[in-house]
């Protein structure tokens, strides 16, 4: 299938302040529709050009010829990573997981406060562009972070040196263009101010369907 721009599941202005509506309607109306158009034109004519979906396609790059990995990687990532993201995000959002979600953070990383800390700074942490991860994996949940628009599902093609092959159920965008109109430099305030907006019933229906 061609891949298309999903809508956003909620207005523009409606994570303000913590994101604003300028960065909304940039970052989701032409960088994500961007990696739409180019992982379409790089995927065409390949094995991978009738996927269901770009976490197909992330997991199984390495089925690629080489000369067509690095396009399919940067921008059929670039829409998967995307796509996650708008979903794990709402107005009036925020708090705590509960159930089976809260059960498995606080069997994996103590407490939510310690895992709070741990993806905060693996996001503050990554150096240029990139994500920082909460996925599922073989052995329970890990946080890790990936640069530029990879992820823990292209383990199988690119590696996993962080350990932390998987399915992302929450991810948090750190390239620039997701904070600086509002944020310039202040990586660690974008990073505070994207708790208040996680859509914690959203992440715990990934996390079902990934443990599947
Ligand atoms: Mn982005």
């Amino acid at each position: 299938m061609t891949f298309t721009l999903p809508a956003l599941p909620f207005a523009p202005d409606a994570l303000e302040p913590h994101i604003d509506a300028a960065t909304m309607k940039i970052h989701h109306g032409k960088h994500h529709q961007a990696y739409v158009d180019k992982a379409n034109a790089a995927l065409e004519g390949t094995s991978l050009a009738s996927a269901e979906c770009p976490w197909q396609v992330c997991a199984r790059l390495a089925e690629l010829p080489k000369d067509k990995q690095t396009a399919v990687r940067n921008n059929a990532g670039g829409h998967a990573n995307h796509s996650l993201f708008w979903t794990t995000l709402a107005p009036n959002a925020g708090g705590k997981p509960t159930g089976d979600l809260a059960a498995a953070i606080d069997s994996a990383f103590g407490s939510f406060g310690d895992f709070q800390k741990k993806f905060a700074d693996a996001a503050a942490t990554r150096f240029g562009s990139g994500w920082a991860w909460l996925c599922v994996t073989d052995s329970g949940l890990k946080v890790c972070s990936t640069a530029n628009q990879d992820n823990p599902a292209m383990a199988a093609a690119i590696g996993d040196a962080a350990g932390c092959a998987g399915r992302p159920i929450l991810g948090l965008d750190v390239w620039e263009h997701a904070y600086y109109l509002n944020y310039q430099n202040r990586r660690p305030d974008y990073i505070n101010a994207f708790w208040n907006v996680v859509n914690w019933p959203q992440v715990a229906e990934w996390y079902t369907k990934a443990k599947g």
